[in-house]
Parts: C-alpha cells; sequence; structure tokens
C-alpha cells in the first residue's frame, strides 16, 4: 500500500511496518473512504492525523532501531506511535503524550485493540517531557514549535535523536537534533505543515 513511499527514502522496514497498521482505524467514520490516501486527514478538536508520507520520513529520519525507548509529543490518533512501535519490538518502548483528554482516550484504546503492549499512552502537557523515563534514544514532536524546548534536550539520550518542527504558522522547518557526546548538533531537513504545540 505504502511502496511509493520508497521514493521519499522510505525503508522497505518502515513500509512494511505502515502497512501493518491499518490506518482506517485510526480515522474518524465520515473519513474511512479517504483512510488510504497520502494526505492529512481531520481528527476533531482542530487537529490532524499526519500525512503517510511524513510519518515514513519521520520513522526513516528517527533511525529507529529494535529497542529504542522513544518519546513522542502530541499522540493525535495514535497512528504514528502504533507504526514506531512496530519499529522498535518488544525490547523498545514508545511514550505518547497528548493533552486533549478525548484524542488520548481513543488512541488507548486502539493501542489496546490491536495489542501494542509496548506503548504507554500519557495524558498531559507534552513541553515538560517526561522526566521520570528519561533518558530517551529518540525524541519525536507531532506539532511544531517556535524553538526547541531546553527540557526535553536535557531528556534526549547522548547518541539521541529528536525530530522537531520549527517556525510559525505559516511555514516550519523540520529540524533534525543530534546529541553527540553531551553537544547539539542541528540539521534543517524539508519544509512541512504541522499543528501548533500548545
Ligand atoms: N502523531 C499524530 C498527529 C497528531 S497532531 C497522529 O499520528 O495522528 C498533533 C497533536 O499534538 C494534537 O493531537 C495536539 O492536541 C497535540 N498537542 C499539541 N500541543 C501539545 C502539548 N503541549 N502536549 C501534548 N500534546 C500536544
Amino acid at each position: 500500500m505504502y511502496e511509493h513511499l520508497e521514493k521519499w527514502g522510505v525503508s522497505k522496514k518502515i513500509i512494511e511496518a505502515m502497512n501493518k497498521i491499518d490506518r482506517k482505524l485510526f480515522v474518524p467514520e465520515n473519513l474511512q473512504n479517504y483512510a488510504y490516501e497520502d494526505i492529512p486527514l481531520t481528527i476533531g478538536f482542530g487537529q490532524t492525523i499526519t500525512a503517510p508520507h511524513m510519518v515514513g520520513i519521520m520513522c526513516q529520519e528517527l533511525e529507529l532501531t529494535e529497542g529504542d525507548k522513544v518519546l513522542e509529543i502530541g499522540t493525535g490518533s495514535g497512528y504514528n506511535a502504533a507504526v514506531m512501535s512496530l519499529l522498535v519490538g518488544n525490547s523498545g518502548h514508545i511514550y505518547t503524550i497528548e493533552r486533549i483528554e478525548e484524542l488520548h482516550k481513543l488512541a488507548k484504546e486502539r493501542f489496546e485493540k490491536l495489542n501494542l503492549t509496548n506503548i504507554t499512552a500519557i495524558l498531559g502537557d507534552g513541553k515538560d517531557g517526561l522526566k521520570e523515563f528519561a533518558p530517551f534514544n529518540k525524541i519525536v514532536f507531532t506539532c511544531y514549535s517556535r524553538k526547541v524546548p531546553e527540557k526535553l534536550l536535557e531528556q534526549l539520550a547522548d547518541n539521541g535523536v529528536m525530530l522537531i518542527p520549527i517556525g510559525n504558522e505559516y511555514l516550519q522547518v523540520l529540524k533534525k537534533i543530534r546529541k553527540i557526546n553531551g553537544k547539539i548538533n542541528e540539521e534543517n531537513l524539508l519544509n512541512v505543515r504541522f499543528v501548533p504545540l500548545i
């Protein structure tokens, strides 16, 4: 289904994981006909489920490997977390935070239904991260911020990777941040459009 993502540089392994997670289960009933289109879709509360190509690119750039401990800010529908959970395997873990209770609840139900036991869904404000489970090998924001939150950089493990869209409502760049021996290295990947970190 997502074989076309190879042209974006997305690996076969990631495409396989995306093919295993049925996106239809993550979109509202009235949009089910569009579930497999490569576009973001509204999930209510002014929020969206990320487009499949962007999920693929983020998983690729995060360099997800078996055993990774990952923090996601912005659970939304839960689709991105579900795909990542297959890529980190049972020795890895996904912690995902959402601030809207209804979305958090729906995502949690989906993870249970799919028996994705290596995901912990948390209701709360992602801006502070999750100190009690830090450090994380990978941190991914699925909402944009004006600047990189300091607290989250502290929670990134050494040799860890963080992906975060930085900018404003109109223009954001997806930044890839790597911590190497405690030093921060930043790279701009591509222009993107996400909903805001609130
Ligand atoms: N990864 C999601 C996309 C979610 S859209 C998916 O695959 O469907 C981004 C989400 O970030 C929204 O649901 C929004 O409510 C949430 N969000 C915004 N600010 C937040 C914050 N401070 N803490 C936690 N979640 C936040």
